[in-house]
């Protein structure tokens, strides 16, 4: 598997990069924007934070966060914190319980081990610096 890497963060609705410590495990993980189902030019995203809908820029389709989110999926490179296995995976991109709190899971290819992806800690706001982490709204 090889799985498609954007050439920039603006092509993702989801971008991290993770050092799970204090293991030598690793994670990068992203999802791609979303391209309009109905005219298939505009490439979606919200118009604003809090937005309950994703929005085509071009013919001004408006879908629905569940359904835009279940065609979406998370693309994950790793390094297993259990096993220091290097792989690929996907997986939903929806959040789970996981070791208690809420966290894109994955496992591992080689040993199986469940994998979090968890929500980054809070940290200030930097302007200019605004990578897509997912927005906390969710469910
Ligand atoms: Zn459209
Ligand atoms: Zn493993």
């Amino acid at each position: 598997m090889a799985l498609k890497q954007p050439e920039s963060v603006d092509e993702c609705v989801y971008f991290t990069r993770r050092a799970l410590l204090p293991t030598k495990g690793r994670i990068v993980a992203w999802a791609f924007r979303k391209r309009c189902p109905k005219c298939r030019k505009g490439v979606m995203a919200k118009p604003k934070k809090s937005s309950p809908t994703y929005d085509c820029p071009s013919c001004g389709y408006a879908e629905p966060k569940a359904e835009h989110i279940a065609d979406i999926k998370l693309n994950v490179e790793y390094t297993c914190p259990a096993c220091g296995f290097s792989g690929e995976a996907q997986t939903e991109f929806k959040r789970k319980s996981w070791q208690g709190v809420k966290a894109y899971v994955f496992s591992c290819g080689k040993c199986g081990e469940k994998i979090g992806v968890t929500k980054k800690l809070k940290e200030p706001k930097r302007k200019g610096a605004d990578v897509p982490e997912e927005d906390d709204d969710d469910e």
